[in-house]
């Protein structure tokens, strides 16, 4: 049909729809599906195998018994405003008023939609790190906007300070920082912060971070961009309760910022989701408001895990960066002599029976050679289910 060729044309370039204009098929389904295929274990999919804890699953159950099932007000209910407020009070210490500075979202990623198609228009350069979580290209995409990026590079995955004052220039609309980061794991330096604030303010940009693995770290405490000198006035902070309280499929998010930006926002997300969850708002505000030992706990927890499964891809010969935080490890294919971490990615489910995905998902089409050999493995699974990926780990022969 004529009357989508322009749309298509750009969502192929984008690569959200193959060359025949069908969804592309992501390589996340792709895995997925071979995984159910072949009964192998998928540390592909960044999901936990675990429920969150019995406090939020209650009060979503109670709150649907006691009738919270109608239209939440648009901005979210004023108690989990509120409950928002006062976790970033108690952890971060910037203090967003839940009347004004405050949106409840459709998870992070309507927060990065309204955001994005919101705040940018046709031509303006949205500028990320690269590799970068995938949903960033498709919306950048979406709203027309042009993608920038700037390397993570392994194996350390640290930015380079002259390639960002390179690529952020008097176009760039926004910086989208995702830090701690999916997929590496990396938490940026108050250094790359500072100057990322530097950047934005000299070049009238506005910072919009995905800060949505703030209490999955495992090294130091995480740093929201919002709380570095001058950054308040042009940083919208986005969050969700999916990675924190092990609920990915209720999908509640927000975004805190200046009210006047985070009115921009709410005017698109109204036409997007208009409201959302209402069950799992209040369940969500219990869990903001859990004490201090649950977040430190689930960071613990996580961390063992990391080190499990980094230990594992060691001795099964791949080259490890350790994760500072999140989900995830980013494995070097190179040193077991596979230079197609994708190829290695397709044989691994019928060959040892254990799913990955490799990191040129994350990347642009253009530069998917910077990272052909790496493979990304999650490892927020039950201890018992990364035991037997460990013990699968050890047949792996090349
Ligand atoms: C999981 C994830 C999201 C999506 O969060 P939702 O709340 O499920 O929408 C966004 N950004 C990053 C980096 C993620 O890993």
């Amino acid at each position: 049909m004529n009357a989508l060729a322009g749309w298509s044309r750009a969502a192929r370039g984008a690569g959200l729809l193959s060359p025949t204009g069908a969804p592309a098929a992501s390589i996340f389904s792709e895995m997925s599906a071979l995984a159910s295929a072949t009964g192998a274990i998928n540390l592909g999919q960044g999901f936990p195998d675990e429920d969150g804890p019995i406090e939020v699953l209650d009060a979503a159950r109670e709150a649907i018994a006691a009738g919270v099932n109608q239209y939440p007000p648009g901005r979210g209910t004023a108690d989990l405003r509120l409950a928002i407020a006062e976790h970033r009070s108690r952890f971060w210490g910037d203090t967003p008023d839940p009347e004004t500075e405050i949106l409840v979202t459709a998870g992070a990623t309507e927060a990065l939609a309204a955001t994005i198609l919101g705040l940018t228009q046709p031509g303006d350069e949205v500028v990320t790190f690269e590799p970068f979580y995938d949903a960033y290209g498709g919306l950048i995409a979406l709203a027309g906007a042009t993608h920038v990026t700037a390397t993570l590079h392994a194996p350390t995955f640290t930015p380079d300070p002259d390639e960002l004052r390179r690529v952020i220039t008097d176009r760039t609309r926004l910086i989208i920082v995702n830090t701690p980061h999916n997929p590496t794991g990396v938490m940026l330096s108050t250094e790359i912060l500072d100057l990322l604030v530097e950047l934005a303010h000299r070049h009238d940009a506005i910072i919009v971070t995905d800060e949505v693995y703030e209490h999955l770290t495992f090294e130091r405490t995480h740093v929201p961009v919002v709380t570095r000198p001058g950054a308040a006035e042009r940083t919208l902070t986005i969050s969700s309760g999916g990675k924190t309280f092990a609920t990915t499929g209720w999908k509640i998010g927000w975004i805190s910022g200046p009210a006047e930006l985070i009115t921009r926002v709410t005017t698109v997300k109204q036409f997007l989701s208009y409201v959302n969850g209402a069950p799992f708002q209040p369940a969500i505000a219990v869990g903001l408001r859990l004490p201090d030992t649950y977040f430190t706990g689930i960071a613990a927890t996580l961390r063992g895990r990391r080190d499990r499964l980094a230990a594992g891809l060691s001795a099964a010969g791949f080259g490890v960066s350790l994760p500072d935080a999140g989900y995830f490890i980013v494995a070097d294919t190179a040193p077991l002599g596979f230079a197609d971490a994708t190829e290695l990615a397709r044989e691994l489910p019928g060959k040892i029976g254990i799913a990955a995905i490799p990191v040129s998902a994350f990347v642009l089409p253009e530069h998917r050679d910077h990272t052909r050999s790496l493979l990304r493995f999650a490892f927020c699974k039950r201890d018992e289910v990364l035991s037997e990926a460990l013990t699968r780990l050890e047949t792996l022969t090349v």
